[in-house]
């Protein structure tokens, strides 16, 4: 299991089988699976659909590491056209700090934020690799100070053994936080190996977070821990407002319902644009019985 998880996210790094696993067709109908469609108006489609069932919406283009200027501009003009659309609503947009700039600095990066927060009213910051996540930090530590009347989110991974440090760092800035496990390939000695670990060290933050900052995003499909934590919110009286559940798109969403029905926030996070590839092998790295359905169709 860990191997197959390794070697997809190995995959997913590797740019050159991009246009070779894009371009084979058994591939392209799991991609719909987790993807909401090629266009803003494709994904506007699903986002209507979920609204109206009560469910919001985290709109992500998918992107990341560009570092041409001319890409990176055009990501901020597609987000852009994004918060637009949904300028009135309480859906948010997800951001790649790579996909504004971030490998090409920081200051870039957070410009490039600005823009954003001068637009919409709510923006969710995505954590990517580890490399990242002291740039994504200050980033955010900037963006809070200079519009504390905006909603602003960031991703915690609780597989970081520094993330227990950071979300202590970051409770004076009365943050919201979508906690989640960690989707990337880490080293041994910045992130926690052994799945059961990672779990628990969810949990450990989850209650943390749950007691002492405004907001939680609760970004997991792992029911255990959401039993886990519906019995810890009972036991501390903690107010449903105080957090929402959030899955991804395609992954778990009658569960999520279920939780919508008894009450609680749910939220779900949509992904739309060609460039899926990464996303989409991080998905098969966290469920290689996804690679089944592929040759099942291949096959079958
Ligand atoms: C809303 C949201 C936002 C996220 N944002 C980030 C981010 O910014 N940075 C980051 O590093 N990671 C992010 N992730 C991904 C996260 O780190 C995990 O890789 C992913 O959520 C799988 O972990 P899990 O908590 O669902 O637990 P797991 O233990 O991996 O899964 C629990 C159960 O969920 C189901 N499941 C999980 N993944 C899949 C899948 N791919 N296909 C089918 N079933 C599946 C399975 O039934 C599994 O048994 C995000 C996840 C969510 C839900």
């Amino acid at each position: 299991m860990q191997l197959m998880r390794e070697f997809f996210l190995y995959l997913s790094e590797r740019r050159g089988l991009e246009n070779f696993i894009s371009g084979f067709p058994p591939t392209r109908k799991l991609v719909e699976r987790f993807v909401a469609g090629r266009t803003l108006d494709e994904a506007m489609q699903v986002v209507k659909a979920l609204n109206s069932e009560g469910i919001r919406v985290t709109l992500d283009r998918l992107g990341e590491s560009v570092v041409d200027k001319s890409l990176v501009e055009e990501t901020v003009n597609e987000y852009l056209k994004v918060l637009d659309v949904l300028k009135g609503t309480d859906n948010s947009v997800a951001v790649k700090p790579t996909s504004v700039g971030l490998d090409i600095s920081r200051e870039v990066a957070l410009d490039n934020f600005r823009k954003l927060l001068q637009k919409g009213d709510f923006i969710e910051i995505d954590m990517e690799a580890s490399r990242y996540v002291d740039d994504t930090l200050w980033i955010y530590r900037k963006l809070k100070e200079e519009f504390p009347e905006k909603k602003i989110a960031v991703a915690i991974q609780a597989y970081l053994y520094r993330s227990e440090q950071d979300v202590r760092n970051l409770t004076d800035l009365k943050p919201c936080i979508r906690l989640v496990k960690g989707a990337y390939k880490e080293p041994k000695d910045v992130a926690i190996q052994d799945k059961r670990k990672v779990d628990e060290n969810y949990v450990k933050l989850l209650f943390y977070l749950l007691e002492n900052i405004p907001y939680t995003l609760v970004a997991t499909h792992d029911e255990k821990i959401i039993d886990r934590m519906l019995e810890f919110v009972r036991q501390k009286n903690i107010p449903t407002e105080r957090f929402e559940f959030q899955f991804l798109y395609g992954i778990k969403g009658n569960l999520l319902r279920k939780l919508k029905d008894e009450g609680y926030n749910a939220g779900m996070y949509v992904p739309y644009g060609t460039h899926w590839y990464p996303y989409f092998m991080r998905r098969l790295a966290e469920r290689p019985a996804n690679v089944w359905f592929v040759f099942k169709n291949l096959f079958g």
